[in-house]
């Protein structure tokens, strides 16, 4: 048909399956293993319905108060979205506009090549050490921006604040965006470099460490006129992103800092546990610093661990992509989850 020569045709992402089993041990998409903060139950419950017949405020007002205010940051310095993906598409939109490649590495978040193809930017993927870490030289090549998540994805690996600093000196005419969607469960953020480099952006959000996918809430932190290029661009599109629901139940989430930092804390120590039942049971991967491991078994196929997994009703995610293929990306979650994991894969591998 000769209209389809006229579709902007695309190959999209694909998500982590969304499988609704009783008594399933879902580790594939990296959410939260615990409930939204207590107050948020609260407030949903609360919540009045009346106010839906209402646009809700063009610029999340009321998430946006509570984020400058918890950040330390200026309003017009923040820009929300409807999840990190969401914020992510925009700035891809608005500041990836040269004909050089933007630069990425080659084991990644895999929606930054399918934003470049479905915007026909050029981009260039830089392979990671065998290690899997980043070498910043790599970056100090003509380029029409960068950008690489801090912990990183799948590999979990967080590089050093220096290390990221050095990209971005490295990148003075470019916008370079950090995507901190993991830096809560323990890596450093980018957030003060902000202040000093105009051209940075530090994006986050709510579908991990704060236990919300489903309200779907993103947010950036850049200079004044980034956000105000992001926003350009968003009112371009769409005014009206992100529903009234999420600005009001996003706001209340970050007001409770104690809820926060305990379910991290519970994460980490799990993750720290669940790192040693791994090694014991013959696994090596990259020391995680967020809420997933990459992990790879020194004799046993992942594609083998992955299907006996599903089998028992636990989903963790794998890839059939070059350099990964052997590896399983699994997510934490409670402790009593975790140990179903340990027993499933002593039965597996035998052990
Ligand atoms: C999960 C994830 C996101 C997107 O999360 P949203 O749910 O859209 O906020 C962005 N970047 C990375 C690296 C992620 O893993």
């Amino acid at each position: 048909m000769k209209w389809e020569d006229n579709v902007r045709k695309v190959i999209p992402y694909v998500a982590g399956e969304q499988p609704d089993i009783s008594d399933m041990v879902k580790l594939n998409t990296n959410e939260n293993p615990y409930p939204p903060a207590p107050g948020v139950t609260d407030l949903a419950k609360e919540m009045d319905v009346e106010k839906l017949r209402l646009y809700p405020d063009t610029n999340a007002e009321p998430l946006v108060d509570v984020l400058s205010e918890y950040y330390g940051v200026a309003k017009n310095r923040i820009f929300v979205g409807v999840g990190s993906d969401d914020v992510l598409a925009m700035a891809f939109l608005t500041f990836f506009n040269s004909d050089k490649p933007i630069l990425f590495p080659d084991v990644t978040y895999s929606f930054y090549d399918v934003w470049a193809n479905l915007y026909r930017i050029p981009y260039k993927t830089v392979p990671l050490k065998d290690d899997w870490s980043i070498d910043a030289d790599d970056y100090k090549v003509p380029n029409g921006g960068v950008i690489f998540p801090n912990p990183n994805a799948p590999t979990g690996l967080f590089e050093p604040l220096e290390k990221v600093e050095e990209i971005i000196k490295a990148n003075p005419d470019v916008v370079v965006i950090v995507d901190e969607a993991y830096v809560d469960f323990g890596g450093e953020s980018a957030l003060s470099f902000t202040d000093k480099y105009e051209n940075l952006l530090v994006v986050r959000t709510f579908s991990k460490s704060r236990s919300m996918a489903g309200l779907r809430i993103g947010f950036c932190i850049g200079s004044e006129k980034l956000i105000k290029y992001l926003n350009d661009a968003k009112y371009s599109v769409n005014s009206y992103t992100m529903n009234l629901p999420s600005q009001i139940l996003g706001a209340e989430a970050v007001k409770d800092d104690r809820y926060f930092k305990e379910t991290l804390s519970k994460i980490i120590n799990t993750r720290e546990r669940f790192k040693k039942e791994l090694t014991r049971l013959g696994f090596t991967f990259p020391d995680s610093k967020s809420n997933f491991i990459f992990a790879s078994h020194k004799t046993v196929d992942a594609d083998h661990i992955y299907n006996e997994l599903r089998k028992k009703n636990i989903f963790v995610r794998h890839w059939n992509k070059d350099r990964i293929a052997n590896y399983l990306r699994i997510t934490i979650g409670t402790d009593e989850e975790m140990d179903k994991v340990v027993k499933a894969l002593e039965e597996i591998l035998g052990c």
